[in-house]
Formats: structure tokens, sequence, C-alpha cells
């Protein structure tokens, strides 16, 4: 089967962004990702998957700690930024959640410890312990084959 198929058929599946932000001896250091599931309740689990050639990989073996910021409609440039789509550097201000950086204004703060990882072909999942969670009542950013998407709200 050709890439491209797999991707646009993946591209169909519909889903918020989120930006997955870790800091290693004292900078932060964030990347744009969709990849990203509710696992389990009891413990309270989160998966992420992370590309072996993405700079993240390292960062989060290295830190062992991640936040998951889910992103508000209004946050595209943010998104743009963290997957590298911005030809210009940008310089972005972050908030703390105990220790560990968030996105400010994000929908959804989501702070994990990681607790395992799996190579899974080229990416890795990690398994994160959520110890800490931040929430904002905005509508979320959306991203469906390949584009940028808001909901659109129904009356009635
Ligand atoms: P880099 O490419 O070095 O960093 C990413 C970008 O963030 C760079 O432009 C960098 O300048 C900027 N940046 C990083 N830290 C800071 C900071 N502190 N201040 C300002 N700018 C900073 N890849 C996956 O592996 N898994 C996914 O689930 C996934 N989902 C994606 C979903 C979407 C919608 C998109 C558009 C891309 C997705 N990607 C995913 C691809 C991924 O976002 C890019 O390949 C990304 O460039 C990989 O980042 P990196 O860790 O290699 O670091
Ligand atoms: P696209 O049309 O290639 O992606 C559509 C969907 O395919 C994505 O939402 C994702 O579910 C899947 N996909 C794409 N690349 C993948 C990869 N390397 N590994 C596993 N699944 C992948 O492109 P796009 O949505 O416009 O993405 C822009 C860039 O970001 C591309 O370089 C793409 O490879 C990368 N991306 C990577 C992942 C990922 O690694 N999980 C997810 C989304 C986007």
């Amino acid at each position: 089967m050709d890439d491209r198929q797999f991707r646009n058929a993946m591209g169909k599946f519909a889903t918020g962004v989120t930006v997955v932000l870790t800091e290693v001896s004292g900078k932060v250091h964030g990347m744009t990702a969709n990849a990203f599931m509710s696992v389990s309740l009891n413990p309270k689990l989160v998966v992420i998957s992370i590309a072996e050639k993405a700079q993240m990989l390292k960062k989060i073996k290295q830190s062992g700690t991640f936040s998951v910021n889910i992103l508000a409609a209004g946050q595209k440039e943010l998104s743009m930024i963290f997957a590298g789509q911005l030809k210009e550097q940008r310089q972005v201000v972050f908030d703390y959640l105990g220790n560990i950086p968030v996105i400010p204004g994000a929908i959804a703060q989501i702070i994990c410890e990681v607790s395992a990882s799996h190579v899974e072909g080229d990416h890795t999942l990690f398994i994160g312990k959520v110890t800490n969670i931040q929430l904002e009542e905005e509508l979320p950013l959306i991203y469906y084959s390949g584009k940028y998407r808001s909901l659109k709200e129904e009356n009635g």
C-alpha cells in the first residue's frame, strides 16, 4: 500500500490538535501532535505517539515528564509553530502548572509522568500517568484531511 493512501485514510479521522511540551536543562521544547488518546481511567493514563526522527523523542526520554496542551480554536498559529510550518522562529511564552511548562490559553493542560514507552514501527508510544489537569471553556481547534477546521455549533 502506498504511503499517501494510508495518510489520506488517517486524515479522515477528525482530531483536535495538541502541543506536547517538555523541559530539559531549563529549555522548553514543543511539538504539535494529533496522535493522542485517553487510555485508562483507573489509573488515569493517556498515550502520545512520537516519530523516531522527532527531537521530542530524546527530550521526553531525558525529562520523563510532559504536558499535552489541547489547542483552542484561535491557536492555529501555535500548531504551525510547533510543527515547523512557519519559516521564521517565534518567541512563545509558557505558563507553568506545578513545575511543568504548559501553553497559556490551551483548552486543556494535561500534566503527565512517563509510566511506560513502547517502540512500534517508526514511532514510540509514551504512556503518560496524568498528575494534574487545568481546563478552559473554549472551542477546540480541529484537524481534518490535512487542514485546520473549526467546530460549527448547531442551533437547538
Ligand atoms: P523541531 O522540528 O525542532 O521543533 C518543532 C518546531 O517547534 C520548530 O519549528 C521549533 O522551532 C519549534 N519550537 C520548539 N520548541 C520551541 C520553543 N521553546 N519556542 C518556540 N518554538 C519552539 N509528529 C509526531 O511524531 N506525532 C504526532 O502525533 C504528530 N502530529 C501532528 C499533527 C499535526 C496537525 C501536524 C501539523 C504535525 C504533526 N506531527 C506529529 C509532526 C510534528 O509536529 C513535526 O514533525 C515536528 O516538527 C517535529 O518536532 P521535533 O520534536 O522534531 O522538533
Ligand atoms: P498527512 O496528510 O500526511 O496526514 C494525515 C494523517 O496521516 C495524520 O493526521 C496522521 O494521522 C497520519 N500521518 C501522517 N504522517 C504520519 C506519520 N509519519 N506517521 C504516522 N501517521 C502519520 O499530512 P498532514 O496531516 O498535513 O501533516 C503534516 C506533517 O505532519 C506531515 O509531515 C506528517 O507526516 C506529519 N504528521 C505526523 C503525524 C505522526 O507522526 N503521527 C501525525 C500528523 C501529521
